[in-house]
């Protein structure tokens, strides 16, 4: 390999990971516009925004979205954080003992117990340093290390029998070694309701005046199929409600502040489709349920693989199907709605009526529903054009047995989650993705006495709100016009020896030519009054 070719794979080697991208100018001003959209919206409807950690506990994510969903089962980013790094190192060594056989003589012997309790110390120094968190389980396996260590120091190799004892010992630690576990798993959040509810019971909000309505936005990690409108790595905008009553009127303002945010945001041909799938309960979603499976049964050898499979494990999720050759199947198959219990009913036919009080469209579809048991009642989802088949951008629903799931006091809970990258796709195929940047004013100055003005004046400008670039190297006047026509400037400020003397200043408007001379103080106010008619 030449070494320009050697230069160029290593130049290679640095991209970003596949489903992750680097959002760049002026596309981050788009991005930044639906994010002050959003503060500003959500907080006219009394929200306050959240800060949460990108990595939480596994357990978090698989006890509350469940571990047999595609998020847990197969697309979180997972990973053990390792207390102390001497740990796996150690029990690595326990568990590779065997070459050679740790009891072949007492030399091996000995070193192998020495290790094991280096093992022991270690991980007993790491909990009490509050460096790894083991859980009842871990804790019965270290305990049980050391009882067999205490039986090992007891026993020599001298007959057969001793001999087979040690080496029961030996293996019995090196099973216990790897239950162990050397650090905590962590997960990169796949989404952010888990932690919110966390949150929510760690600070005891349930003692704060209910309900808490929390927002929040950020980036999520699931391990899916990179395609146009599916990420690695994806941005979220969400809010929660919990706390207080389920009243309807919460169902009915949190989907009309949503959609007050996606028509701020510009998002033309949105559609919201709602639903209600009920409570957990016999005469409700349980029964329901039964009748779906019943009738799942009858078509089972029509439907695919995955259809089949999941009329045990979820038949709930068969209704998700898009499946071409299983959708006029699913069209034959029982509604939710007309299962639900009384007051299911009553509730969702209060939400729908609140929802055209405020002006809120929207459409049934009664497939709309979400695999978990503590998913009750409202259920919705916001659909924009332009994206293909990843057509949501906006997924939400009502979860009153959360917070009580992840340790919590019994709390109603309601809350929604936008795709933000979807968003901005579809804002974009829309033409509405243009968000008006460019610089007002490039400052071309020559010549020392005109570099200390230009500085002056660069900074009373930028002080005034006006986007400004002042070049760090003297240019001639062509080149520096030149470079703010490139850069989109509405103005070039020019400043020459002329100018500073007389205390009159040229300012050219790129887009016509025209020059003209301002004192310094009727610049700015030229400037100003400029701003106001175009803004
Ligand atoms: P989908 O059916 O499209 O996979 P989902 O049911 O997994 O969506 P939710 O968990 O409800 O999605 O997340 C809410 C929103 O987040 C979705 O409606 C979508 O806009 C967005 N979203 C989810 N996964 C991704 C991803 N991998 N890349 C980009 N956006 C995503
Ligand atoms: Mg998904």
């Amino acid at each position: 390999m030449s070494d320009a070719t050697a230069k160029k794979e290593e130049r290679r080697k640095f991209q970003a990971i596949r489903g992750t991208r680097d959002i760049l100018p002026p596309e981050t001003a788009l991005w930044n516009h639906v994010e002050q959209t959003a503060h500003g919206v959500f907080s006219t409807f009394g929200y306050g925004e959240i800060r949460l950690p990108i990595f939480e506990p596994t357990d978090l994510f698989a006890r509350s979205i469940g571990e047999e969903t595609d998020v847990v089962s197969k697309e979180m980013y997972s990973f053990m954080d390792i207390a102390v790094p001497r740990l796996p190192r150690l029990a690595n060594m326990i568990t590779e003992w065997p070459w050679p056989d740790p009891t072949s003589d007492e030399e091996q012997f000995s070193a192998y117990q020495r290790c094991v309790s280096a093992f022991t110390d270690e991980y007993e120094r790491a909990v009490a340093d509050d460096e790894l968190h083991p859980s009842p389980v871990n804790k019965q396996a270290l305990q049980d290390i050391k009882d067999r260590s205490n039986t090992l120091s007891g026993t020599s190799l001298k007959d057969a029998q001793s001999k087979q004892l040690a080496r029961e010992s030996v293996r019995a630690i090196g099973l216990a070694v790897r239950i162990a576990e050397v650090g905590d798993y962590l997960t990169l959040r796949p989404e952010a309701t888990a932690s919110v509810c966390r949150a929510y019971i760690e600070h005891g909000m349930q003692s704060l005046p209910q309900p808490v309505k929390l927002y929040y936005m950020g980036p999520m990690f699931r391990r899916e199929r990179p395609q146009k409108g599916r990420y690695r790595q994806f941005y979220q905008i969400g809010a929660e409600i919990l706390g207080g009553t389920d009243a309807p009127g919460i169902d009915a303002e949190v989907i009309e502040m949503l959609m007050t945010f996606f028509d701020k945001c510009g998002l033309q041909g949105a559609t919201l489709y709602i639903n209600s799938i009920g409570h957990n309960a016999e005469n409700c979603r349980r029964g329901y349920i039964e009748k779906l499976k019943a009738a799942l049964e009858k078509v089972k050898d029509k439907l695919g693989p995955d259809s089949q499979r999941r009329i045990d494990t979820n038949p709930l999720r068969v209704l998700d199907s898009k499946l071409e050759s299983e959708q006029a199947i699913i069209a034959t198959l029982p509604h939710i709605a007309d299962h639900l219990c009384d007051e299911c009913k009553t509730h969702y036919a209060e939400v729908k009526r609140q929802l055209q009080v405020r002006g809120v469209l929207y459409q049934e579809n009664w497939r709309l529903v979400r695999g978990l048991d503590y998913y009750m009642r409202t259920t919705f989802e916001i659909t924009a054009p332009g994206l293909g088949s990843q057509n949501a951008v906006c997924g939400g629903g009502r979860y009153d047995g959360l917070v009580e799931l992840l340790g919590g006091p019994p709390t109603k809970g309601i809350g929604f989650a936008i795709g933000e990258d979807r968003l901005i796709l579809s804002l974009q195929e829309s033409g509405k993705g243009q968000v008006p940047q460019g610089r007002d004013i490039y400052i071309a100055w020559m010549g020392e006495k005109a570099h200390a003005t230009a500085i002056r004046a660069a900074k009373d400008l930028r002080k005034a709100g006006f986007s400004v670039d002042l070049p760090p190297l003297e240019q001639k006047f062509g080149k520096a016009l030149g470079q703010a026509d490139k850069l989109g400037a509405k103005y070039a400020l020019i400043l020459g020896d002329d100018e500073v003397s007389e205390g009159l200043w040229t300012l050219k408007t790129l887009s016509t030519g025209e020059q003209t001379k301002f004192t310094e103080s009727d610049l700015l106010e030229f400037l100003r009054q400029q701003k106001n008619v175009s803004s």
